[in-house]
């Protein structure tokens, strides 16, 4: 029940997602993006904002009250720097993202509330003031929380104040008007900076996003190209050097194509070339990667799959596609050459294992699967 409860409390805390897209995969896609980011400011701005309390620490302690010493020192240089750097230890882990962001809201709520303690023993308007409302603006601007977190947190810290000056240790009514003046100055132009901040990311992760999928994906079919091939066999090629586990190419390639262009045009042959990604999307699993290999040749990547599996796959397509009316042109053929990795493969070897397999299909006569192991 406990366990529940905070797996939901996780998931809430880290994709919440008001101010954020509206598909909440993205969302999370988003999220993720951003807190890889967003490790080494948080890392850095808890260990620079730990060095200047102490600094803090330092230049009061020559100027400081005797009475007002014990207090400092007590928040100044042990509490509110320790926490930033647990902050910053578990960041340079990579601690769970709740833990890190939880202690980095902390940080700064604790920090006000022991600026309103410390204030509370001195009469007056003191330099010590100034720390709260710099306190709002690195919540917003440089802590590396996300909107939604560092909102919260500045209004906490806002809410506090206002009862801390109206309740606790009031004050007078000149100087609490001008006290949250300068809150809400703190408070406007923080949110301000910070959203603008949090908008050019998520425009500068769209744009990733954007070339990322045109570096990856075919212009014409949708489907993925021969650099997402690389990417996806050097990954699989590293994981089975780990585990044992068996992975399958079928190539494909499409029976006198060119004779579709010479007869019907360019244009019914690119249609048809979309036809046919798409009976061949229709026919895979989820877990298996289409790819466009090159003109009218395309690879499918089988994982955990044998042999009699990926030849079912590779004959089911090969029959689909024979009985298919494909646009304008009718009938078409494929030849299929599959193959399976093998323990000391590298992308040459397999792809041209593949190739040799669908030569020979080519050199028999078309339409027909043949796998080399
Ligand atoms: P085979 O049975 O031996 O494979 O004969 P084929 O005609 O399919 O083989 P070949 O490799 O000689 O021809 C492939 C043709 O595919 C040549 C090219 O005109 C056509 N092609 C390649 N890319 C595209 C494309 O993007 N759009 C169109 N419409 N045609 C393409
Ligand atoms: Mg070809
Ligand atoms: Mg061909």
């Amino acid at each position: 029940m406990a366990k529940t409860f905070f797996k939901w409390y996780s998931y809430q805390f880290c994709n919440y997602n008001l101010f954020g897209f509206k598909d909440k995969a993205i969302q999370i896609e988003f999220n993720e993006w951003r807190s890889i980011l967003q490790h080494k400011q948080i890392l850095f701005i808890s260990l620079l904002t730990a060095f200047l309390y102490y600094l803090f620490t330092f230049l009061h302690y020559q100027i400081s009250p005797t009475k007002l010493l014990p207090t400092m020192i007590f928040w100044h240089l042990y509490i509110v720097p320790t926490i930033l750097l647990f902050v910053a230890l578990i960041t340079y882990l990579k601690k769970h993202c709740v833990l890190m962001t939880s202690t980095l809201i902390a940080a700064p709520i604790i920090a006000a509330i022991a600026n309103m303690h410390i204030i509370s023993n001195i009469d007056g308007y003191t330099t010590y003031q100034t720390e709260l409302y710099l306190i709002i603006f690195w919540v917003f601007t440089v802590s590396g929380l996300r909107l939604i977190h560092s909102t919260n947190t500045a209004l906490i810290i806002f809410l506090i104040a206002i009862i801390n000056s109206l309740i606790i240790n009031p004050m007078q009514t000149d100087e609490f008007v001008m006290h949250m003046f300068w809150m809400l100055a703190s408070l406007s132009f923080g949110f301000l900076g910070a959203y603008l901040y949090e908008d050019a990311n998520k425009k500068i992760f769209l744009n990733h996003k954007d070339l990322e999928k045109n570096a990856t994906t075919d212009n014409l079919t949708g489907v993925y190209n021969r650099r997402k091939f690389d990417e996806i066999i050097l990954y699989e090629f590293d994981k089975t050097k780990r585990y044992k586990h068996r992975f399958g190419i079928i190539m494909i390639d499409i029976d006198y194509f060119k004779s579709v262009n010479d007869i019907y045009g360019h244009n019914v042959g690119d249609k048809v070339l979309i036809e046919m990604s798409e009976l061949l999307k229709k026919n895979i699993r989820e877990s298996d990667v289409l790819i466009r290999w090159g003109g009218e040749e395309f690879i499918i990547i089988c994982f955990e799959i044998n042999e009699e599996s990926i030849l079912n796959l590779a004959e089911k397509i090969r029959k689909q596609t024979e009985q298919s009316s494909f646009y304008k042109i009718g009938k078409l053929t494929l030849s299929i050459g599959v193959t399976l990795n093998k323990s000391d493969d590298d992308i040459d070897s397999i792809t041209k294992r593949a190739d040799k397999a669908l030569y020979n299909v080519k050199n028999s006569g078309r339409n027909r699967v043949e796998v080399l192991l």
